[in-house]
């Protein structure tokens, strides 16, 4: 048996649109890619419902049908798909070294070049009794665990557009869904908080935020607080749905690669090449602005192209 570390020409760190745009583009260009999927394989879009944004899918289509098309796609051109967390990274700050990486801990493994598209994860508010109650009738995903609540009262956290959905999905399984909004506005673009408007057993609450998550073992109702009048009250429900956001997934490369404030990716402008040659990051995991699934897939495909043509100068 070989003891020799293997060589990757392009690995690819996360499994959502971006990555495996990027995979699709990298195996059409002979770089054999191979993906290391992490814990949320297919990422984000995985737990969200109906896509209906996505181009090519005129009637929209299940969020986690569609990522198996992507992977399907990103296999037929010869992509390796691993199921695996990247844990740490060695990454080389010399023009055409070599990138070593570890796996689940473990596996070393070399590459070439590397593209990052290890997306973002649902933001907590970080209170003591919403910590506690997580899996107790606390989630941030309410296309996985809304069903549990069929028929009972629930709470939505959030203003933009993924509070907005979230809560007209369980509009349809629970009694009713109360929805805690901290400005006296929804930022959710018009359409989604139309559709929230005229759903008749969703309840909005401006200027009310979340004081405490009642329960021991599970959640047996939330204190509001309205910031405006300091006045709290008890709202009784059974599920507290936390939509508030993302953070990038970048831990392991904090202090190797240029990031913000927030701790998302800096990519030079108009590419997606990070500081170090080589590494290359797509989707949202440098996008705080834009982060649709189409424009992740947009830097997936951006960021094969850079990859490649690293790889070409170095010939
Ligand atoms: P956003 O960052 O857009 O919104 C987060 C919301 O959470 C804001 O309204 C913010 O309030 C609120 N918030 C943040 N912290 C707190 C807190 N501590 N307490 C109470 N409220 C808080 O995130 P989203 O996840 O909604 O959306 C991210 C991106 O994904 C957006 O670009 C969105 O358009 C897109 N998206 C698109 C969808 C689609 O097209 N189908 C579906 C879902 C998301 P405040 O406004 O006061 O800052």
């Amino acid at each position: 048996m070989s003891d020799t570390i293997e060589r990757i020409k392009c690995l690819i760190i996360g499994s959502g649109p971006a990555g495996y745009t990027a995979a699709i583009y990298a195996a059409r260009a002979d770089l054999k890619p191979v993906i290391y999927t992490g814990m949320q394989m297919g990422g984000q879009l995985t737990t969200t419902t109906e896509v209906d944004n996505f181009p090519g899918y005129p009637e929209g289509s299940d969020g986690t049908a569609m990522m198996e098309d992507f992977k399907k796609q990103a296999e037929r051109f010869g992509t390796e798909v691993r199921f695996g967390v990247v844990t740490a990274v060695n990454l080389s700050d010399k023009v055409g070294g070599i990138h070593k990486v570890t796996v689940d801990a473990s596996k070393e493994i070399e590459a070439e070049t590397i593209i990052i598209s290890t997306g973002a994860t649902a933001k907590y508010l970080g209170l003591e009794s919403e910590q506690r109650l997580i899996g107790g009738g606390v989630s941030a995903c309410a296309t996985c665990d809304g069903f549990f609540y069929k028929g009972q009262d629930v709470v939505v956290i959030g203003a933009g557009d993924t509070a907005a959905e979230e809560a007209t999905y369980l509009s349809n399984i629970c009694k009713k869904v109360t929805i805690l909004v901290r400005k006296d506005y929804m930022r959710a673009s018009k359409a989604m908080q139309h559709r929230v408007q005229k759903t008749e057993n969703i309840e909005v609450m401006y200027n009310t935020e979340l004081d405490e998550v009642l329960g021991d073992k599970v959640v047996e109702g939330v204190r509001v607080i309205n910031n405006q009048t300091q006045e709290k009250q008890v709202i009784d429900v059974t599920g507290l749905f936390i939509a508030i956001g993302h953070k990038p997934n970048t831990e392991i490369f904090q202090d190797v690669l240029d990031m913000d404030e927030v701790g998302y990716l800096i990519t030079q402008e108009k590419t997606t090449k990070t500081n170090l040659p080589g590494v290359f990051a797509a989707g949202d995991v440098q996008d705080k602005e834009y982060r649709q699934a189409v424009t992740a897939a947009g830097t997936g495909c951006m960021a094969a192209l850079d990859a490649e043509r690293y790889l070409g100068a170095l010939e």
